[in-house]
This record gives structure tokens, sequence and C-alpha cells, in this order.
């Protein structure tokens, strides 16, 4: 299995070691999510889901993607 879920609060994260191209977007951009010196690399509770789900959206590999457990905050 390659895809490993990072489940927050109300929100959960996945991501897909074999779909990666280590384009380093999800670090950069949002690094108190995507951390990869920390263990777990994603905090999924490190934003405001909407925020996370958004910069998940600019991820060109499609190797990260989310859902949300309850609704999404407004
Ligand atoms: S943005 Fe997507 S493709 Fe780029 S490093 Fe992160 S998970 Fe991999």
């Amino acid at each position: 299995m390659s895809k490993k879920a990072y489940r927050g609060k109300d929100f959960e994260v996945y991501f897909d070691s074999e779909k990666c191209i280590h384009s380093g977007i999800c670090v950069k951009g949002m690094p108190e999510v995507f951390d990869l010196k920390k263990r777990p690399w994603i905090n999924t509770d490190g934003a405001p889901t909407d925020k996370i789900a958004a910069h998940i959206d600019t991820c060109p590999s499609g190797a990260l993607s989310y859902r949300y457990l309850s609704s999404p905050s407004t």
C-alpha cells in the first residue's frame, strides 16, 4: 500500500507516494502542515481545513487528496 491517511479532527488527508513527483509545492507553500522533518509529516490540524484543501488542489500529481469528516467550516 503506497497510500497513507493522516487524520485530523474533522478532515483527513491522503498521500500516495507512488504518484508524488516531488515538486515540493506542498512543503514550500504550507510548511505548517507539510513538513518532511516531522513525523507524521502531514499535520492535518496545522491550518484551517479549507486552506489545506485549496493547497492540496495545487498538487500537480494528484498524490495528495482529502475528505471532510464533517461539514467544512465556513
Ligand atoms: S505537491 Fe504533490 S507532487 Fe509535489 S511533493 Fe507534494 S505531494 Fe508530491
